[in-house]
């Protein structure tokens, strides 16, 4: 088998070393429920409670601020549907055209339950104008819920910029942080977030962990009504992927004034657009996490170059990987304007710490040499060679 090249780090990564040592003691010996009074059982809540400082270390709030859940997913739901309840009058909330399929769904789903959805366009970049959100907002709006960084792209939102604006318009915010959290600082005390979603995945912790910041001051409640987690999210926790999600957050808080993904990612980036004719970035290069590379490869179909990579060992993906199943082009280089063509021409490469300088190198072979075989396989070549 070919060694893997894995540079698909924001679908998910792998569990770091450290995590898995942290995990196994409490999959063995450590099982304790941590909701007993016993020794086992307050050696868990013990556990429990490192990790949640731990995640709320690198979050920059309190502890007690930190609900931990099944996934990104799940936080997302609680958040949304929390300041829904707040108050039941108010029946409209704020999106954009770009979020992650979790929010889409969700938003989809209020839709046909009576809210009225406002979802906000992005320009060719992935920006948002932020004088048009402001103006969105309106009494009956409930919740302004959006993305940090892109899951596609890598684009940040101004998420401060927006917090001052619905502190203005005193409305609640939820911001999805899943791509964001342990890839750049985060400092939520007084930054005017009321909730904030993150995964364990994301950042090399196991699946099926997920961690939702809810603001202190902010009224709460539970989507899973039960006892644990102060009453705030029912389920006994799933211990071990919390403890591993907390030794994930503290190795993140390490490595994240790193500059070795970005160098990467940037040499990755420079070498297709001078190495591959009718290479293009998508997305704002500036706002954008340090680890992911959007690019399309004119006349190049990038199912066919997903499948071709994939026989070399390189992973990387094709819009996002929750819904990669699809022919559909990204729906979020749709709302950036590129055409289906371009959109469907598209790759994301995102780059993780346990990357290697090889990896760079046999991806910067790999690729071009992929682009060039689909454009001569192509019966119409190459618009661009053609050109
Ligand atoms: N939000 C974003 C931006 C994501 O990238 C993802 C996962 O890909 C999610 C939410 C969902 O997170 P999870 O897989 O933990 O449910």
């Amino acid at each position: 088998m070919k060694p893997l090249i894995y540079l698909d780090n924001n679908a998910t990564t792998e569990i770091a070393p450290e995590v898995l040592e942290v995990m196994l003691p409490l999959l063995r010996e450590g099982f304790g429920n941590p909701s007993s009074v016993y020794a086992l059982g307050r050696q868990a809540a013990k556990v429990l409670e490192e990790a949640r400082a731990r995640v709320a270390a690198l979050a920059g709030c309190r502890a007690d601020e930190i609900l931990f859940t099944s996934c990104g997913t799940e936080s997302i739901n609680t958040a949304v549907q929390s300041a829904l309840a707040l108050d039941p009058d108010k029946k409209h909330v704020i999106t954009t055209a770009v979020e992650h399929s979790a929010t889409i769904k969700l938003c989809e789903h209020l839709a046909q339950r009576g809210y009225e959805i406002t979802w906000l366009p992005v320009d060719s970049d992935g920006m948002l104008d932020l004088d048009q959100l402001a103006a969105a907002i309106r009494p009956d709006t409930a919740l302004v819920t959006l993305l940090w960084a892109n899951n596609e792209t890598g684009v940040l939102f101004p998420v401060h910029e927006i917090a001052e604006i619905a502190r203005k318009k005193k409305t609640l915010l939820h911001v999805d942080a899943v791509q964001a959290f342990g890839k750049l600082p985060i400092s939520l005390a007084d930054s005017g977030i009321h909730f904030l979603s993150a995964s364990g995945h994301k950042i090399h912790a196991a699946k099926g962990v997920g961690a939702l910041y809810v603001n202190r001051r902010v009224k709460f409640t539970p989507l899973l009504r039960g006892s644990q987690e102060s009453a705030r999210r029912g389920g006994t926790q799933n211990m071990a992927s919390i403890a591993g999600f907390g030794k994930a957050a503290e190795l993140a808080a390490e490595h994240i004034g790193s500059r070795q993904v970005l160098d990467w990612r940037n040499a990755f980036e420079e070498h297709m657009l001078s190495a591959v004719p009718g290479c293009t970035v998508n997305g704002d290069r500036t706002h954008r996490l340090p680890n992911t590379s959007n690019l399309s490869f004119d006349g190049v179909e990038s199912e066919g170059a997903l499948i071709l990579l994939d026989e070399q060992g390189l992973c990387c993906s094709a819009g996002s990987a929750c819904t990669s199943g699809s022919i559909n082009p990204s729906h979020v280089l749709k709302a950036m304007g590129l055409t289906n063509e371009r959109a469907r021409a598209s790759l994301r490469f995102s780059f993780g710490r346990y990357n290697s300088a090889g990896d760079l190198a046999r991806a910067c072979e790999l690729v071009p040499a992929v682009v060039a075989k689909l454009r001569a396989l192509s019966p119409a070549g190459s618009p661009v060679l053609a050109a």
